[in-house]
């Protein structure tokens, strides 16, 4: 019965690698992590590393049994009642001499990390309290108290250091409240394009600027100046530093081989979990029937204890599952 179980050697699967050694798209079974976009400066992280916890007691693999031949029917029957105009009349009369109970493992390793980086902004100044240095020393970004928003899901907040505002003249309008005008250059306006600045068109005094051959700016009513929009007219901007805390969540999964199932429908689907093991740091699983998974589970956690050094690791989890393989099924009972 065991035996039965124990999914085929891989080089009986050509084209499917072992395990993943990297961010390559050469093994099949690899699926990579999207990185996301990079902003301001970045904070490596200072903040001293976790304790390993101890390794506890492991959650056993869920055995996942083995199907009978009524099973396989009531499987069949249950596809067949999902589709208008399937046949119910093959699920009878197929003969099913043996069932292979083919085996996918898909293991997951997720590591939740946490970025910090710095930025410089500025605003309008219009009286605000000034949160400056005479307050006290700007704290260090990672010395920052900033809750998790949720676990294992991605997210940015943005809060700004505090004592680091200070007040500053608008560079933009030195201080002038107001700037050129970028629609008429300054000028006020420009000549009549229908009485190309004369006035009069046809002998006639001009309609469209009346008479006067010029035509005033619409943007800035002739005066040549707008409101500066970088302090919005008030001359002067309150400067302070940001801190953005970004959390990012790196999936990595692997994958013992398809059975010419296309991964993507390996991924969605919800298969049956055979273990799942949360902390700050993760040991590599090393009690998988399928000696790749555990040989896959541990590079996994290697390369990624390493591949994020601009983040802290706050969390990892590996769920693992596994799927029986109709593929393998209908295969035998074409047979
Ligand atoms: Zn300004
Ligand atoms: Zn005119
Ligand atoms: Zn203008």
């Amino acid at each position: 019965m065991m035996d039965e179980m124990k999914a085929p050697p891989y080089d009986q699967f050509p084209g499917i690698a072992v395990c993943p050694t990297g961010p390559t798209q050469e093994n099949p079974g690899y699926v990579p992590d999207e990185y996301p976009g990079k902003e301001g400066i970045v904070m490596p992280p200072t903040a001293p590393p976790l304790e390993m916890p101890p390794q506890g007691e492991r959650m056993p693999l869920v055995d996942l049994g083995t199907l009978s031949d009524q099973d396989v029917r009531e499987a069949c029957r249950q596809f067949v009642s999902e589709h208008c105009c399937y046949g119910r009349r093959f699920i009878r009369d197929t003969l099913l001499p043996e069932i292979f109970n083919g085996c996918i493992y898909h293991y997951q390793l997720e590591t939740f990390g946490e970025k910090r980086e710095t930025v410089d902004r500025h605003e309008p100044f219009k009286g605000q309290y000034i949160d400056g240095p005479q307050n006290g020393i700007p704290p260090q970004p990672w010395d920052i108290q900033v809750p998790i928003l949720s676990l294992f899901i991605n997210s940015q907040v943005k809060v700004e250091i505090p004592h680091t505002a200070y007040v500053k003249q608008c560079g933009r309008c030195v201080g002038n409240c107001r700037v050129r005008c970028e629609s008429c250059y300054g000028r006020g306006g420009s000549s009549c394009i229908s009485c190309n600045g004369m006035g009069r068109r046809d002998g006639q005094q001009c309609t469209s600027c009346f008479g006067t051959g010029r035509r005033r700016c619409w943007n800035c009513s002739g005066s040549g100046q707008v409101k500066c929009g970088t302090c919005d007219g008030r001359g002067n901007l309150r400067h302070f530093k940001l801190l953005l805390v970004t959390w990012t969540n790196h999936v990595e999964s692997y994958i013992t081989h398809t059975f010419k199932l296309p991964k993507h429908l390996i991924l969605e689907a919800s298969g049956k979990e055979i273990f799942q093991e949360e902390n700050p740091r993760v040991f590599p699983i090393n009690h998988a029937r399928d000696d790749s998974v555990n040989e896959a589970s541990k590079i996994m956690i290697q390369k990624h204890s390493t591949a994020f050094p601009q983040e802290l690791i706050r969390q990892q989890r590996i769920p693992s599952r596994v799927f029986f393989s109709r593929e393998l099924l209908e295969e035998q009972t074409e047979n």
